[in-house]
C-alpha cells in the first residue's frame, strides 16, 4: 500500500493542530501511518504544549515543530525557509487554518465591519496564497497542497457569515494557485469537510443545528469525522491522485448533493 501511496519519506509539512480534535490531527494521524515525513506549524504556545503532548501520547514523530502565524509574512518566510532549508524538498502542505472575529459570525452578515471581513479573508484565504508562495521554491519535485473548506463557501448557512465568504475566497485561490502551479508539478485541492466538532467550530452559532441536519438528511445519515478527513487528505497527497488539481473534494457524508 505504502508503494500506492508513495508518501513514506515525503517531507510534508502540517499546519493548524490546535488539540486532538483539530482536523490537522487527524491529517497527521493518517500521514503518520503513511510513512511521511511531518513537519508541524503552530500559532500559538498553548497550541504547541498540546501538539508535544498529541505527539508524544500518540507516537507521532515530528521532525521540526515550528511556529507561524499566517498573518504575518516574515513568520511565514521564516517558518518555510527553516524547513525548506533543512530538507532541501517540501512535498506537501496542509493548510487547516482559518480564523474570524467571533462578532462577525454573531451578528447578521450585512453588518460585518471591514476590518472583520479583511481579517477573515487574509487569516483564511490569503494565508494559503502566502503559504504556496513561501514553499515554492522547496517543493522542487512537485507536490499536492491542500486545503480545508466548507460548504458555507457555496450556500448559505446561518452563522458561517463572513467565514462562508472566506470560503469562496479560499476555494477560488485554490483553483488560481493550481492554474499557477501546475507547471511545477505542484496540485493544489481543497476538501470540503462536513461538520465537525473542532476549536473553530465552536465559534459558529448554528453549529448544532447544522450537525443535526447533516445527521436527518445526508446521504449516509451522520457526520464525518477528522479520521476521515485525515484519509482523504492522505489519498489527495498521494500518488494516487497524481492526476488531479484545482478540485474541491467532498468529505461530507453526500450532503452537497442535496436539493431542497
Ligand atoms: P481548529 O481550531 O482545530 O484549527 C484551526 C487552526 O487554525 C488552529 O490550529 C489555529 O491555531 C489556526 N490558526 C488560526 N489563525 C492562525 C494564524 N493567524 N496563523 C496560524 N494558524 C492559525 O479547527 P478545525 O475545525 O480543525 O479547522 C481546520 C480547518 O478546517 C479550517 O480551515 C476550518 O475552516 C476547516 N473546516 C472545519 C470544519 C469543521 O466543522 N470543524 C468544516 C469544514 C472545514
Amino acid at each position: 500500500m505504502e508503494d500506492l501511496l508513495q508518501l513514506k519519506d515525503k517531507n510534508i509539512v502540517i499546519m493548524g493542530v490546535a488539540n486532538e480534535r483539530s482536523i490537522a490531527w487527524g491529517v497527521a494521524e493518517s500521514l503518520s501511518k503513511a510513512g511521511a515525513n511531518l513537519f508541524f506549524t503552530y500559532r500559538k504556545e498553548r497550541s504547541l504544549k498540546k501538539l508535544n503532548k498529541l505527539l508524544d501520547t500518540n507516537e507521532v514523530e515530528a521532525k521540526a515543530v515550528i511556529q507561524c502565524d499566517v498573518n504575518n509574512d516574515e513568520s511565514i518566510a521564516h517558518a518555510f525557509s527553516e524547513i525548506g532549508e533543512d530538507v532541501k524538498v517540501i512535498h506537501g502542505i496542509v493548510h487547516s487554518i482559518a480564523f474570524a472575529h467571533s462578532e462577525d459570525l454573531n451578528d447578521d452578515f450585512v453588518n460585518t465591519s471591514r476590518d472583520g471581513f479583511a481579517f477573515a479573508q487574509d487569516t483564511s484565504a490569503y494565508s494559503l496564497v502566502a503559504v504556496a508562495r513561501a514553499a515554492r521554491p522547496y517543493m522542487t519535485e512537485g507536490g499536492s497542497i491542500i486545503a480545508m473548506s466548507y460548504y458555507g463557501a457555496e450556500r448559505v448557512v446561518r452563522g458561517y457569515n463572513v467565514m462562508g465568504v472566506a470560503k469562496a475566497t479560499l476555494e477560488a485561490s485554490v483553483k488560481y494557485l493550481a492554474a499557477d502551479l501546475g507547471e511545477d508539478n505542484i496540485r493544489v485541492n481543497a476538501i470540503s469537510a462536513g461538520a465537525i466538532r473542532t476549536l473553530a467550530a465552536k465559534g459558529v452559532p448554528s453549529f448544532n443545528e447544522v450537525l443535526n441536519k447533516i445527521e436527518e438528511n445526508a446521504p449516509l445519515k451522520r457526520n464525518v469525522t477528522k479520521e476521515e478527513v485525515g484519509d482523504m487528505t492522505l489519498a489527495m497527497m498521494s500518488h494516487l491522485s497524481r492526476g488531479v488539481t484545482g478540485e474541491i473534494v467532498y468529505v461530507d457524508s453526500g450532503y452537497n448533493i442535496l436539493g431542497i
